[in-house]
């Protein structure tokens, strides 16, 4: 079987977006009896619900959250402090499950004019997770599931995802998709990952094996395509049609164009595609004759309204940007922020796309996901707590100080002592837990630890660079540091260990020079880690600084503006002054931070109206 390729239909629409669609109603050919079998496990669901925005469901879920607290901490006696020296350290112990499909109340208010959605994506929290965009597409899903809609994610089968974090595996599909001048052989698993129905396509040639998400032994941009490509072929052979199609960043770019120049002449005409963009810096660089392996003609896509990487315009030969090609191609393009969507259209090699299809694009604000991330019921932490009862949030500060060989403050805790009124000299602890690349502000991590032992507080860091070059720099720093008694770097990824320190953080640390969202700021807030941020993309959208008198009811954090050492010194100078002197507006502070709504409950109601301002009806 050999599809007919690109250009053949000419372009589907180079602006598809909502008004052009909602004119032109498509019927649908959904057919029948696959999607009453496949809606009818949807319905199925476990998923429960999050947090809303009803005053009387807050109530009840802090009220509950309490209970939590109180019945899940162990007495101080049972609990088991940790030492550098454990052959084990404390976060590699075996934690219970997390089960968070059961963890809250249904009473989320349900949309009207239900869909279905499927996120095809090539991260998943927290099977497939390296950085936010894993975290968004779980927390969005379960949102959406929570509103009624369904929801399923389409996830590259990769050969590190620990299989025992997917309940009910099962092999659903066994069919062929293109690539190369071949059909290679490819199965589709269905599971289900924190009450989200996922659907693994796993091909059986080389690509997604190895130990990592990314850099595995094999081409990265061509196993992309060629998954986008795959999910697409497996609508079709199972006639399973979304109302929309959600992609995410540039390694599922090439769907749309292969949905508009192939599939949606085939038999695929109900879906429409929402692109979100999580990082405009990774825009997937194209030979034409690596878009060619997919069936399309990469020559059609080489003119400047369509994908051609304006950059590489008179090299020889010029080059494609997937995800220009996305950007023209999908029906509503959304970015992760308000003020990176006005920062994207103001600089930047896209601005000027994204100027032209400026009426389908969109800021919607990331939310975190508050079942998984709640320090009341966090399975990750040795003490529960919640804003009415930091106590807990103590006891997790000095078990990662002693887990890490930090000094402990004279609080006479560890020995269960008064808890309490126990504080006689007040430490900071400052965390920053981030990908170590230069958009997250490298000098200004290390600007910080510098600062931070001077000024007598605390830092960890955890962190991975994908760069060796910055791995041995900090490296470098982990052997000056690291014996010291102030400074913690540590070199990894460790999701357990963030949830930890998120958990003990009096202060939580981020300094990007550009930050499209950010969610680690968000995160820290939930835990009562006052935010020190710069104020760019979306921290400037989620922190307000307590100096900043014309908006002090919004007031929640630190912010600066500058790239130098004097805007961040300064910042940490203000806020370690507040933490020593002024304890009780600090505990204020740490308050109003976690009682700030992040959830995706609050702005997933946007997506929704993306979607629906591009589904056909
Ligand atoms: P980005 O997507 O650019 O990496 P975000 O702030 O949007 O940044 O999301 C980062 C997510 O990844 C957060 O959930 C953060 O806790 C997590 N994270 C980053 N680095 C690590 C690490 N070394 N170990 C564990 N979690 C990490």
């Amino acid at each position: 079987m050999e599809y007919t390729v690109a250009g053949a239909f000419g372009p589907p629409s180079l602006v598809p977006g909502p008004a052009s669609l909602r004119r032109k109603k498509t019927s649908s050919r959904f057919p029948a009896g696959a999607t009453a079998a496949y809606r009818l496990n949807s319905a199925s669901r476990r998923i429960k619900a999050v947090d809303t925005n009803s005053q009387d469901l807050n109530v009840h879920l802090e009220a509950r959250a309490e209970i939590v607290a109180d019945t899940i901490n162990p007495a101080l006696k049972d609990l088991v402090w940790p030492s550098p020296s454990d052959e084990t350290p404390f976060w590699k112990k075996e934690f219970p499950i997390q089960d968070v499909s059961i963890e809250l109340p249904t009473d989320v208010e349900k949309d009207s004019n239900l869909m279905h959605i499927i996120h095809v994506t090539a991260e998943m929290a927290p099977i497939a997770k390296v950085g936010g965009l894993g975290d968004v597409v779980t927390g969005l899903a379960r949102a959406c599931l929570s509103r009624g809609h369904t929801v399923d994610v389409m996830l590259p089968f990769y050969e590190c995802i620990e299989k025992q974090h997917i309940a009910d595996l099962t092999l659903i599909t066994t069919y062929d998709s293109f690539h190369d001048g071949n059909w290679i052989p490819t199965n589709a698993y269905r599971g289900e990952v924190s009450g989200i129905p996922v659907i693994f396509i796993e091909p059986s040639n080389q690509f997604f094996k190895g130990k990592f998400v990314y850099g595995g032994s094999y081409n990265e941009l061509e196993a992309y395509i060629f998954f986008s490509r795959a999910c697409l072929e497996w609508m079709q052979v199972t006639g399973v049609q979304p109302d929309i199609i959600h992609i995410h960043e540039w390694q599922t770019s090439a769907l749309p164009l292969l949905y508009w120049d192939m599939y949606h002449h085939l038999s695929l005409k109900r879906p429409r595609i929402t692109l979100t963009i999580h990082n405009m810096e990774h825009y997937g660089e194209c030979r034409q004759e690596q878009l060619h392996k997919c069936g399309l003609d990469g020559a059609i896509y080489a003119t400047t309204d369509k994908a051609v990487d304006d950059r590489t315009i008179g090299h020889n030969p010029e080059r494609l940007s997937l995800l220009k090609g996305g950007i023209v191609y999908s029906n509503a393009v959304v970015t992760v922020s308000p003020t990176y969507l006005k920062e994207t259209l103001c600089s930047g090699w896209l601005s000027s796309t994204l100027i032209r299809n400026r009426d389908k694009y969109f800021g919607v604000l990331n939310g975190i996901d508050t079942a998984i991330w709640n320090p009341a019921t966090d399975i990750f932490l040795p003490v529960k707590y919640n804003a009415q009862k930091l106590e807990g949030k103590k006891l997790c500060k000095n078990y990662v100080q002693k887990g890490l060989g930090l000094p402990v403050e004279s609080t006479g805790i560890a020995e269960g002592k008064d808890v309490v009124n126990g504080t006689q000299q007040r430490v900071p602890l400052v965390v920053c837990i981030t990908r170590l690349v230069a958009q997250k502000g490298l000098h200004l991590i290390i600007q910080a630890i510098k600062h931070i032992e001077e000024i007598g507080g605390q830092m960890v860091v955890l962190g991975k660079a994908p760069d060796d070059r910055v791995e041995r720099e900090f490296k470098d720093l982990a052997d000056l540091y690291n014996e010291g008694p102030a400074i913690r770097i540590l070199l990894m990824y460790s999701e357990e260990l963030s949830h930890m320190l998120y958990a003990a953080a009096d202060m939580v640390l981020v300094p990007s020079l550009y930050e499209p969202c950010g969610l680690a700021q968000m995160i820290g807030m939930r835990y009562g880690a006052v935010p020190i941020v710069r104020r760019t993309g979306g921290l400037a959208d989620t922190v307000f600084d307590i100096d900043d008198h014309s908006n002090s009811h919004m007031a929640n954090g630190f912010v600066f503006e500058g790239i130098d050492e004097g805007s961040l010194n300064w910042a940490l100078d203000r806020a370690f002054s507040l933490y020593k002197s002024k304890p009780d507006e600090w505990t204020s502070l740490v308050r109003k931070a976690m009682e700030r709504d992040n959830s995706w409950n609050n702005t997933a109601g946007n997506y929704i109206e993306v979607y629906n301002s591009v589904r056909v009806r």
